[in-house]
């Protein structure tokens, strides 16, 4: 068959690896090997777990004339097309992702150290090689090889071999004064790099070993004979990493584990492993990603834990072990206690298996609660990432959870320029106070202006900045915290004066009722104009009534088919002790009209204030122009 040339993007990190610097080259066993390993469970799965487990496995052998090293493993194997489609294009998540961190560090001309965080996969055996030829044989289809030097491209032409799987042969390279390739030609360094990544792997790898033994028939004689024999050893200990003891295990062995199996290129932010023993016994590895994972956002995004029982992978994506609002853990439960034949059907139904997740849950929450207190940086960058799911998780399902979720909740305040908890909100409130205030917005400085945060603050008291839509169902779902109360500073009555101070303000209001009726007639969006006492330097604002807030008519008007638009009510207020108080009042009587004009003014502004675009704001700036010029 004709030469065949690589994609363009598969040339590019071919290059990279063939004249990579890369100290870590040997990281080529690791990839061939899991490769070897994914492809026997790809066996297994096709053939619905119907096969003799004794035949399931991979070999390496050595050879130093010829310096090859050849792998071959009893997967699935691969027919032509595979083999075209597999190894002649780096599209696989692992590679494609390689491939934009390439990009950019290009751009940032930076050392290309990344290939050590990849599981750069087949490729990375150019690194060490001058020619791979790889034959195959897919149940079905004839045998196939496929050979290529990594630079001119690639060949396909019919291969020999009997039975399903794949053999790899490496021909190294040539040493140089840099690279000592002959190394992974020692039997003492396979075994070495096996252990050192490949010792999990569920399936046996097989290798001749030379080693010395007694003479059979002398070991009881004086002067026992000695014997070279080549012996068949098993090189991995194929225990699953969960299943080892966690003190012997690195965190650089847990975050290659979650990068070979959870699709990320990056470490995990948190590694969570426990053991459960009793009526259901189970182990579980968990790990919160440090970055929010692709398409998290998207319908279609698959969340949940891979399930296996004995160690044997049984299902992916089971969402039963996580509520919703972990969503974004990744990881695995093994469990001997599950049945092996276990169905998607089934699961809603398995008693163990909510144990199971129950405790999943607890454990995580417990990791978190442990964070926020003791390493609050850490919890804050998990929060950015995360921490939206958590309030979600209090307002979803009724509530149902809000109890278990509410103290680990953080929101913005006025008290100082970072996150606070209800709880640290609760220590440090005023005596006399008697709900948790907080306003609604997007932008946090302009929060922290508007007149009613001033007067708060200026009484002492603190203001949650609500930033996110979920904010106010959450406060909503909560109800209450500590068995204080939720109140929106924008809105009904915040009660905040001493009683001579409320009969004051009550007189005013009386003594100009006929001023603040007027007013509410000529604008017809207000339901009132009012007197205020949230206000200490500002003129007006606009608060809302005690029903919707404006920021939940703002979510809901927002929503796509939203098919009833909601209106919160919008009340006027307007500051007794401000000049233009008196200017009105004054005005009331000489000129009615002006007054007119002048309500309409500080409407307006009041509407700016809370972030509301005006109706008409060309009669708007008129007339401001005009009263500047009066
Ligand atoms: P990845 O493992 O991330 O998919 P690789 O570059 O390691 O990427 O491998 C590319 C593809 O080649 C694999 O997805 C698989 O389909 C195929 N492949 C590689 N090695 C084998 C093998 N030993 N047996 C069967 N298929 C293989
Ligand atoms: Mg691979």
């Amino acid at each position: 068959m004709a030469q065949k040339e690589f994609k363009t993007e598969s040339k590019r990190i071919l290059d990279l690896m063939i004249n990579s610097i890369y100290t870590h080259k040997e990281i080529f066993l690791r990839e061939l090997i899991s490769n070897a390993s994914d492809a026997i469970d790809k066996y297994y799965f096709t053939n619905e777990g119907h096969v003799d487990s004794n035949e399931l496995g991979i070999r390496i052998d050595l050879n130093k004339e010829d310096r090859t090293i050849t792998i071959s493993d009893t997967g699935i194997g691969m027919n032509e097309q595979d083999l075209d489609d597999n190894l002649g294009t780096i599209a696989q998540s692992g590679s494609l992702a390689f491939k934009e961190e390439l990009e950019k560090q290009e751009k940032n001309d930076e050392d290309i150290d990344i290939i050590g965080q990849f599981g750069v996969g087949f490729y990375s055996a150019f690194m060490v090689a001058k020619e791979i030829t790889v034959t195959s044989k897919k149940d079905g289809f004839d045998a196939c090889q496929w050979t290529s030097d990594g630079v001119n491209g690639y060949e396909i032409n019919p291969g020999q071999r009997d039975t399903h799987g794949t053999t790899i042969v490496l021909s190294l390279k040539e040493d140089t004064d840099q690279d000592d390739y002959s190394q992974y030609l020692e039997t003492y360094k396979i075994k070495d790099l096996i252990k050192k990544y490949s010792d999990y792997i569920r399936y046996p790898i097989h290798m001749l070993v030379e080693t010395t033994k007694m003479k059979e028939g002398t070991e009881d004689s004086e002067n026992p004979e000695y014997e070279t024999i080549q012996e068949d050893q098993v090189l991995n200990s194929m225990v699953p990493l969960w299943k080892r003891n966690k003190s012997q295990i690195t965190q650089e062995e847990y975050n290659q584990f979650y990068k070979d199996h959870f699709y990320d290129y990056s470490d995990p932010f948190r590694t969570i492993h426990f053991n459960v023993e009793g009526n259901v016994s189970f182990n579980a590895l968990l790990y919160i990603p440090s970055r929010v994972p692709q398409g998290f956002y998207n319908a279609d995004y698959k969340r949940g834990l891979q399930l296996y029982c004995r160690g044997v992978f049984i299902m992916d994506h089971t969402e039963e072990l996580l509520p919703d609002y972990l969503r974004f853990v990744k990881g695995l439960v093994d469990s001997q206690d599950l049945s092996l034949n276990i169905s998607r059907e089934l699961l809603q139904h398995d008693h163990q298996l909510k144990v199971i997740a129950g405790r999943i849950e607890k454990k995580i929450l417990s990791e978190l609660t442990n964070m926020l207190t003791k390493e609050r940086d850490q919890y804050e960058i998990f929060w950015n990432n995360f921490g939206i799911n958590l309030k979600f998780g209090c307002y979803n399902n009724y509530g149902r959870d809000k109890d278990k979720l509410q103290d680990l909740l953080l929101f913005h305040s006025s008290n100082e320029n970072k996150l606070v908890t209800l709880n640290e909100y609760v220590q440090r409130m005023k005596e006399d106070q008697k709900d948790i205030y907080y306003v609604s917005g997007t932008d946090l400085e302009l929060m922290d202006k508007l007149p009613v945060v001033q007067t708060l603050k200026s009484k002492g008291y603190e203001v949650l900045y609500l930033t996110e839509n979920v904010d106010e169902f959450v406060m909503q779902s909560l109800m209450n915290y500590r068995e204080k109360g939720f109140k929106n500073a924008a809105q009904g009555d915040l009660d905040l004066d001493s009683d001579e101070e409320k009969e004051a303000l009550n007189k005013t209001s009386e003594e100009n009722k006929e001023l603040l009726d007027f007013m509410k007639e000529s604008l017809p969006e207000v339901s009132e104009v009012r007197l205020s006492s949230r206000l200490i330097d500002d003129p007006v604002c606009l608060s809302a009534g005690e029903g919707v807030s404006f920021e939940m008519e703002r979510v809901f008007n927002n929503m796509p088919d939203n098919p009833m638009p909601i209106k919160a009510e919008r009340i006027l207020e307007i500051n007794p002790n401000h000049p233009i108080f008196e200017k009105l009042k004054s005005l009331y009587e000489t000129d009615k009209d002006k007054v007119k004009e002048v309500a309409d003014v500080l409407y307006s502004q009041a509407c700016l204030i809370e972030g509301f675009a005006i109706s008409d704001p060309i009669s708007y700036s008129r007339k401001i122009c005009e009263l500047l010029v009066k």
